[in-house]
């Protein structure tokens, strides 16, 4: 399946939620969910009947578009979160919100998930002092991701640094700005992320 290109905003207009995919413009009254809370497309007005599967559908495609990813991949992360102890839908939230990208968008050094792919891929992030260039590379506890230091100055990390001050970093992670560093303090707990994703409906879904 091939990525989605399109524009940002329709995601988040379809699935009826703010999604946060375009950095600084998501906390603005310019947020087109808050303009449009409505499906894009003719039918966007009209009432659709939501059965189990398509509500079960919806959150999958929610999960996915908020971390950016495709079919495949996270197809992948609930094969493997299944095969954990645990709950399946908490391991797989765990699973995905310790993805490199993830973790560099929530520590503030990117506005958004697909601007923290893009810093890693250019190689402007270390993980303990070396250059990762994979944005799913999963982090450990005590891991300490840093901006590389000839990215510091980069207009794009600045921006981010700036637009970082309204959004909180969660308590499984601790950062300095200063030093454009952060510190995976634990693996989170499910009340730690942030989201407002039902995992189980997810479970529900893919045990079919
Ligand atoms: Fe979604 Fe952000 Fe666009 Fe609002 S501004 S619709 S949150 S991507």
């Amino acid at each position: 399946m091939a990525r989605y290109t399109g524009a940002d905003c329709k995601l988040c207009r379809r699935e009826g939620s703010k999604l946060f995919l375009k950095g600084d413009r998501c906390y603005t009254d310019k947020c087109a969910v808050e303009r449009r809370p409505y499906p894009p497309g003719e039918a966007g007005h009209k009432r659709v009947k939501e059965g189990e599967y398509r509500t079960q559908l919806r959150e999958k495609q929610k999960a996915k578009r908020i971390y950016g990813l495709l079919e495949k991949q996270f197809h992948h992360y609930y094969e493997i979160a299944s095969r954990q102890d645990g709950i399946t839908g908490e391991n797989l939230l765990r699973i995905i919100e310790t993805r490199l990208d993830n973790i560099v968008y929530r520590l503030g050094f990117a506005m958004s998930r697909d601007e923290a792919r893009q810093s890693i891929r250019h190689g402007h992030v270390l993980v303990n002092g070396k250059r990762v260039d994979i944005p799913s590379y999963r982090v450990r506890a005590n891991d300490v991701i840093s901006i590389a230091p000839k990215a510091s100055e980069l207009l794009v990390i600045k921006r981010a640094v700036v637009a970082s001050e309204r959004v909180e970093v969660p308590g499984w992670l601790e950062v300095d700005i200063e030093k454009l560093q952060g510190t995976v303090l634990a693996l989170p707990t499910r009340e730690q992320i942030d989201s407002d994703i039902r995992e189980q409906l997810i479970v529900e879904l893919y045990s079919k």
